[in-house]
């Protein structure tokens, strides 16, 4: 039986393909819904793409809020909503690959209190951490070695080559196996 399928996946955050999500006043640059290139990219190279819950969404049960710094979401409530929404991410990340697919990389948003990687906006300035829900599933998932690539919303370019580089990696790992079919 024929399967042409691809085994790859990307797994995202939520506004990276509905920026409605995002809080009020955020949504400031090019892309008004979806932010196109990275899911242009994804979609050239047959990657699947796993849309990761709406962390702040989903807590406030509501799409409508202000922005809230790091301080305020560092809750013991805020903090157990990303270990229950972390834990299941890691889970469906298992579940991939424990049936020989791959995930390529995680996609985070820079400067989410929530989902950023590299750093979070505070009232001092930025400062270099993972978001919330990011650090825990960074714990999780670390065994795996897999790529977690935060998106500068103003400057996509270095994020951008970050993520085409993963992919021709995984492109030439690929055609490696294949080869020594
Ligand atoms: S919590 Fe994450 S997915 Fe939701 S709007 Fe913020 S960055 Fe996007």
């Amino acid at each position: 039986m024929i399967d042409n399928r691809s085994k790859c996946f990307a797994f995202v955050p939520f506004c990276l393909l509905a920026q409605a999500y995002q809080a009020q006043g955020i949504v400031k640059y090019e892309w008004k819904s979806s932010i196109k290139p990275f899911l242009q990219l994804l979609m050239d190279n047959d990657i699947n793409i796993i849309q990761m819950p709406c962390i702040e969404a989903t807590y406030h049960q509501q799409l409508v809020r202000k922005p809230m710094g790091l301080k305020k979401y560092d809750t013991e409530e805020f903090n157990n909503h990303c270990e229950i929404l972390a834990e299941s991410v890691a889970k469906e990340i298992k579940q991939l690959l424990d049936s020989q697919y791959q995930v390529i990389a995680i996609l985070g948003i820079e400067q989410s209190p929530s989902c950023c990687v590299n750093y979070i906006y505070t009232n001092h300035g930025n400062e270099h951490r993972k978001g919330l829900f990011m650090e825990k599933l960074d714990k999780k998932i670390q065994e795996y070695h897999i790529p977690i690539i935060g998106i500068n919303r103003k400057y996509i370019t270095k994020s951008l080559n970050q993520l085409q580089s993963v992919i021709e990696l995984q492109k030439e790992k690929l055609e490696r196996e294949k080869n020594d079919d």
